[in-house]
C-alpha cells in the first residue's frame, strides 16, 4: 500500500523563532486531528533542521525534510550541504528536482540523478518533483516532457531503490500562482507517470509509489485533487506557512 504523505515546504521564509513556533503548532494539531495513515513533513530551511527536529521528536507521524543537498558527501563546496550532514541532524527526507531549483539554480536531470543517488546511499528518502512549464503545457507535451525528467533521474535506478522513491508532480504554472490544476489535469499526469513507472519496473512497483500533487494547493481544492485515483498527497508551498491551513489539507483525505 502505498503512504499518503502531505510535505510543507516553507521555501526561504521563517526565522528560527518563528519556524519553530509553526512546528509546534502543527504537532499540536496533528496529534489531536490527523488521520492514522496521513504522515506529515515539514520542509524548513537548513538552518533549522535542527531546531525543528527537537520539535518532532515524540510526534509519530511528523517527519523531517531538507529543500536540497549536494551530491556530494563532503569537500571544498562553499555554501553546500551534504546527505551525511542532513542525516545528523535526523533528516528522513530531502525535495529535489524544485522547479525553483531547477530554474534559479540550474538543475538539471543529470545532476538530480546524482543527488538522487546520495540521498538513497546515505538511507534518506527523495521527493523527486518534476512538472512542465506553462509554455510546454500550451504548446508542446507536457507529458513527454516530465517522463523525461523521470527517466533521467530516476531509471539508473534498480527496483529496491525506486521503491523508497516519493514523486512530485508540480506543474510549474501552479506554483505560487494561485492557479491549479483541475482535478482531471492532475489525475491524467498522474496515472501517466505512474504509467511511466509500471512500464520500466512493472505495475506492482508502480502501485506503490507515492505521486504527490502540488501547485496552488489549499484547504478549498485539496479534498477535489486528494480524491483522485493516482493522486497520494500534496508537497504544499504557501499554505504550509500556516499551521491551520496545512492541517486542514493533511485533512482532506
Ligand atoms: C511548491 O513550491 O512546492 C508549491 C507547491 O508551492 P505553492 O503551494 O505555493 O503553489
Amino acid at each position: 500500500m502505498r503512504k499518503k504523505i502531505v510535505a510543507g515546504n516553507w521555501k526561504m521564509n521563517n526565522t528560527l523563532e518563528q519556524g519553530v513556533d509553526l512546528a509546534k503548532e502543527v504537532v499540536q494539531l496533528a496529534k489531536k486531528e490527523l488521520p492514522g495513515d496521513v504522515t506529515l513533513v515539514l520542509v524548513p530551511p537548513y538552518i533549522h533542521l535542527s531546531a525543528i527536529k527537537e520539535v518532532l521528536k515524540g510526534s509519530e507521524q511528523v517527519f523531517l525534510s531538507a529543500q536540497n543537498c549536494h551530491q556530494e558527501d563532503s569537500g571544498a563546496y562553499t555554501g553546500e550541504i551534504s546527505v551525511p550532514m542532513l542525516k545528523s541532524v535526523g533528516t528522513q527526507y530531502v525535495v529535489l528536482g524544485h522547479s525553483e531549483r531547477r530554474e534559479y539554480f540550474s538543475e538539471n536531470n543529470a545532476q538530480l540523478a546524482s543527488k538522487v543517488d546520495a540521498v538513497l546511499h546515505h538511507g534518506l528518502i527523495p521527493i523527486f518533483c518534476c512538472g512542465e512549464s506553462l509554455e510546454t503545457r500550451e504548446h508542446g507535451d507536457p507529458y513527454a516532457f516530465v517522463k523525461q525528467q523521470i527517466t533521467e533521474s530516476l531509471f539508473h535506478l534498480d527496483k529496491e531503490s525506486m521503491r523508497k522513491i516519493v514523486v512530485a508532480y508540480e506543474p510549474i504554472w501552479a506554483i505560487g500562482t494561485g492557479k491549479t490544476a483541475t482535478s482531471d489535469q492532475a489525475q491524467y499526469m498522474h496515472a501517466t507517470i505512474r504509467g511511466h513507472l509500471a512500464d520500466q519496473y512493472g505495475a506492482d512497483l508502480a502501485a506503490e509509489i507515492s505521486i504527490l500533487y502540488g501547485g496552488s494547493c489549499k484547504p478549498s481544492n485539496a479534498e477535489e485533487l486528494f480524491s483522485c485515483e493516482d493522486v497520494d498527497g500534496g508537497l504544499i508551498g504557501g499554505a504550509s506557512l500556516k499551521a491551520r491551513d496545512f492541517l486542514d489539507i493533511a485533512t482532506s483525505y
